[in-house]
Formats: structure tokens, sequence, C-alpha cells
């Protein structure tokens, strides 16, 4: 039995940890995930990298994006629009059927895990699926156009403008979920997933207790790069290494994990920087492919990522 958790964002984590759940106990597993993209929008409380883990997990998400539900109409968002209503955020007319139970669960009291897992159990799911914190964060993007909410910098304004600082709103009066600790304590592995290391992780950290829970743990630590071939696979990773001036490689990656991970996985299209990477952070370095096309790419990077953090040397 291995325990694992594993600091998640959206796409990126979500396609890991289905790797993940077929190569290990499900029930074994715990996602921690981001929450500073939630926002409200038409009055709905939505929570886009649950969703998009969720959906994942449970078989139903759209492969073309990688996020919302599978052969989605929009006709309520056609119908929003024409009543003049907020039409830019992509919302599917059987996704909005989460929102509206998210939204109705949250109005009535409930904490944002309840609801989660409530959800996850209807699909199915064996894993846990938390948020991070039950408490409001979000994340605000300052840009030249001064600080804007995640959504309208990441959908709105299509993640084009140069980020400049970052910050996480709520974050010092946040408090972990409920199983968030407990997960991070009783785990043999974490793993930080494949995810956009500020605008995914970092509000993961912010939240008081959970930085300290992962340094606490750092020989069991484990960071899946991102970054392959100086490039994001994809969304405004490599952008924003760049823009808050971090060198734009997964060597740039590495150093910012390098106090909370002991062992760091690099694309084999990178094998050159791995002993930069090991003499300059002191992590261990293990290469293998990282790219997640399809089921089998997604597994063997799950089993390669947790042997890599069991096989101590
Ligand atoms: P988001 O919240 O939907 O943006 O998702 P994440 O933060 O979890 O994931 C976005 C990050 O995942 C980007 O930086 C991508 O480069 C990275 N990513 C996506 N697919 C892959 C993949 O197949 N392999 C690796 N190594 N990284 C990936
Ligand atoms: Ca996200």
């Amino acid at each position: 039995m291995t325990r694992v958790a594993v600091l998640a964002g959206g796409v990126g984590a979500a396609r890991f940890l289905d790797g993940l759940v077929r190569v290990t106990q499900p029930s074994d597993v715990t996602a921690i995930v981001n929450v500073g993209d939630d926002m409200e929008w038409a009055g709905l409380h939505i929570s886009p990298d649950l969703d998009t883990v969720t959906y994942t997990l449970a078989d139903l998400v759209n492969p073309e994006t990688g996020w919302g539900l599978r052969g989605e109409s929009r006709r309520t968002l056609e119908r929003l629009s024409e009543l003049g209503g907020p039409d830019w955020f992509m919302i599917g007319d059987l996704d909005l059927a989460t929102h509206l139970y998210r939204t109705h669960r949250l109005s009535q009291g409930d904490p944002l895990s309840a609801i989660t897992r409530d959800l996850t159990a209807r699909l199915g799911l064996q894993c846990v699926i938390t948020p991070v914190t039950d408490d409001r964060l979000r994340t605000v993007v300052g840009t030249d156009a001064g600080e804007l909410a995640f959504q309208d910098y990441f959908v709105r304004g299509r993640a084009a403008d140069p980020v400049h600082s970052l910050r996480f709103e709520g974050a010092e009066s946040a408090r972990p979920a409920p199983l968030v600790t407990q997960a991070l304590e009783a785990a043999d592995v974490i793993v930080i997933a494949p995810s956009n290391p500020f605008l995914s992780i970092d509000p993961l950290l912010s939240v008081p207790g959970v930085r300290e829970l992962v340094t606490s743990n750092r020989d069991n630590v484990v960071a899946v790069s991102p970054i392959i071939g100086g490039q994001a696979v994809k969304g405004p990773a490599a952008d924003i290494l760049s823009s808050l001036g971090h060198d734009v490689s997964a060597l740039g990656v590495a150093r910012i994990y390098a106090e909370l991970a002991s062992v760091f996985i690099l694309d084999e299209e990178d094998s050159s920087l791995a002993s930069m990477i090991e003499s300059e952070t002191g992590m261990r370095v293990v290469v293998m492919p990282t790219l997640m096309k399809d089921v089998e790419t997604k597994m063997a990077l799950a089993s390669g990522t947790l042997k890599a953090a069991l096989d101590v040397a």
C-alpha cells in the first residue's frame, strides 16, 4: 500500500491523476486541488480545477479541451447571451448542473469539501478529491492593466497579459480542508503534479500549514516538470516564468521546487539539464518521457514517478 497525496491544478494534474489511479489503489490517492481559479459567474459558484479533475477521473471530460463535459451543447449559454447576460465563460448545458448543485449546497451552508466528496462519490470515484481549503481563496493577477481577477486574466484576456505579480486573496486566514492535513501527513509519496507552478501550485502552498507540511516531508516529495523543451505543453507557464524573471526551462521550475521536493521528474527532451539541476538544487533528477498523450503514457509517467520517489538512492 502506497498512500499518495497529489498537489493538483487542472488539466495537467488531471491527466497525471488519471494515470495514477490506474497504477495504484485509487482509494490510497488524495488529490489536493487548487481553488484560486474559483469564481462566481451569473450567481453560480464555479470551481474549474475541481471539475476538471473530477470529470477527467470519471471519464466524462471533453478530450479536445481537457475540461468541460464530452459532447456538450451550449444552448443555455447562447440563450444567456441573447438576454445580454455574461457569456464569456464557457459553460455547457450539462456542466451547468454541477454548478447548480454546488451553489445550492453552498447556499445551505455545506462546505465545498463535503460537496466535492458527494459529487465524486456519485460519479463512482474511489480516490479522494478535496479542495485545498473550504475558505475563500482567489488568485489575483498583476498585469500592465492593473490587478485582474483570475478568470478575467485567464479566460477573458486569454492569458495574454504579461504577469508581473500574483497574490492569493484570502490565503492568510484560510484553513486547510479537513482531509488535506491528514493526507499530507499520512502520505508515503507527495507528488507536485505537472501543473502551472504559479497559478496552480502556489495557491495551494499559500494556505497556512500546507507549505510547511510539504517541506517537512521533502524526502517523500517528487515534482513533475510541466515544462518540456523550454515550453509549456499548454497554457501560460512559460510566459509567467519569463515575466517573473525565472529561467524559461525545467531548470527554472526545478529552482522553484528545490525547497519542497527531493526528486524532480525531467522530460527526456531536457536530459541535458539533469546534472545542472542536480548540482544546483540538490534534488535527485529522474529522466523519463513526461508528455501524456494517451492512457499508456499517463500510466507510465505515474508509475515512473512513484518508483522514482520510493527508490531512495
Ligand atoms: P490548468 O489549471 O487547467 O491550467 O492545469 P494545470 O495547472 O494542472 O496544468 C497546466 C500545466 O500542465 C501546464 O504548465 C502544462 O505545461 C502542463 N502539462 C499539461 N499536459 C502535460 C503533459 O502531458 N506533460 C507535462 N509534463 N506537463 C503537462
Ligand atoms: Ca486552473
